[in-house]
């Protein structure tokens, strides 16, 4: 009999308030949201059109895009109408180009008030607009152009400096009557990071965008937020993410994504458990599983499949997938739903694998 032991989440969400962000949500009992934002440059329509499509079928479910010109807010309003997915517009320095792309469409803005002088005085204009077009705000704020009044701060507490920001410009909002925003408070060091988060989700219920700034190229960047994300959403802490990489932004979406359903807190789709190999292996397990991964990377259900060197953990592995194959002697035992339905040679394990994958695939009930 096929029973998979029970797993869940690792803690409750923590209740925050809820924000729209065009067709998407963010806080409350919304799922949490994945991020990404476009390096093409704005003003550019159509290449900035062509990456958020490709971020879209990635998985992304907000894109950001970087508004420093003019030429990029003149690009604003169709880049907003097209998008298939919510844009915030990025803006710094600027406070009239936030206005702008208000008014252009966009779903949410990202302001930085770090990085916008004479920006208190602008807060009752922008509140005003934002609440007449129903488009969100983040207050973004980031280690790298944080207030200089909370520099001292900083140097003795910089999680302590990056919340105290981020709840002086939220004072401001709220003192003018505006509440629909989400708050970040970035950092590329994920200690700090992660005890500004707490902190932050401590004194305030505003959605908390988490993301660890400047984490650098795919492989540092990816474990640097998957360990800080993961100490957070363990916690509950956490209502959209944004995987920050000097890589394909694509790549950004997909490790955000997967991060996400690690914690189940997103429907699992493909997963492989595939062993490290030992010296027990009896078939080239990292090829195997290489091939596995690629050629069933994009299948949309649920489907955990097992590739195991040996027979020591490979049947009870197995077992608990819903498609495994365990190795031995040349030959792959192939188990589907905890039973062996054949025994096929190596060089037919991975077919046989895709074969019984897309029958599992088309006995799924449509979604
Ligand atoms: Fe080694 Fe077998 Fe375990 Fe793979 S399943 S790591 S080959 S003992």
């Amino acid at each position: 009999e096929f029973t998979r032991p029970p797993t869940g989440v690792l803690a409750p969400r923590r209740r925050t308030r809820k924000i729209r962000v065009g067709k998407v949500f963010i806080g409350g009992d919304a799922p949490i949201s994945v991020q990404s934002m476009t390096n093409t440059l704005t003003a550019d329509v159509n290449a900035t059109l062509q990456q958020i499509a490709k971020l879209t079928a990635a998985g992304c479910d907000i894109v950001r895009v970087a508004v420093p010109s003019q030429d990029d807010v003149d690009a604003l309003p169709a880049i907003a109408s097209r998008s298939q997915i919510p844009v915030v517009a990025d803006i710094h320095f600027n406070p009239k180009y936030v206005i702008a792309a208000i008014e252009a469409g966009c779903a949410a803005v990202r302001v930085n008030p770090g990085n916008i002088k004479a920006f208190d005085n602008k807060i009752a204009e922008i509140a005003r607009s934002a609440t007449e077009h129903g488009t969100g705000l983040r207050i973004g704020i980031n280690a790298g152009s944080l207030d200089k009044r909370l520099h001292r701060l900083y140097e003795t507490d910089p999680a302590g400096a990056l919340v105290q920001s981020a709840l002086n410009e939220a004072r401001l909002f709220e003192d003018v009557g505006f509440r629909d925003f989400a708050i970040s408070v970035k950092h590329h060091d994920p200690v700090i990071m992660v005890e500004a988060y707490r902190r932050l989700s401590q004194a305030c219920d505003y959605p908390l965008h988490l993301g660890v700034t400047e984490a650098g190229p795919a492989f540092q960047g990816t474990i640097k937020s998957s360990v800080a994300f993961g100490a957070l959403l363990a916690e509950g802490i956490g209502d959209t993410i944004r995987v920050s990489l000097s890589a394909d932004p694509v790549q950004e979406v997909k490790v955000g994504g997967k991060i996400l359903e690690a914690l189940n807190l997103r429907p699992r789709q493909f997963e492989i458990v595939s062993c490290p190999s030992c010296g027990r292996a009896q078939v080239d397990v990292y090829t195997l599983a290489e091939q596995v991964t690629e050629a069933m990377k994009d299948m949309t259900i649920p489907i955990r499949v097992a590739v195991m060197g040996c027979v020591v953990n490979g049947p009870g592995e197995a077992r608990e997938a819903d498609l495994g194959v365990a190795s031995g002697n040349g030959k792959g035992q192939i188990i589907v739903k905890g039973k062996v339905i054949k025994t096929v040679p190596e060089d037919a394990i991975v077919e046989t694998l895709i074969e019984e994958a897309n029958k599992i695939a088309a006995d799924f009930p449509e979604q």
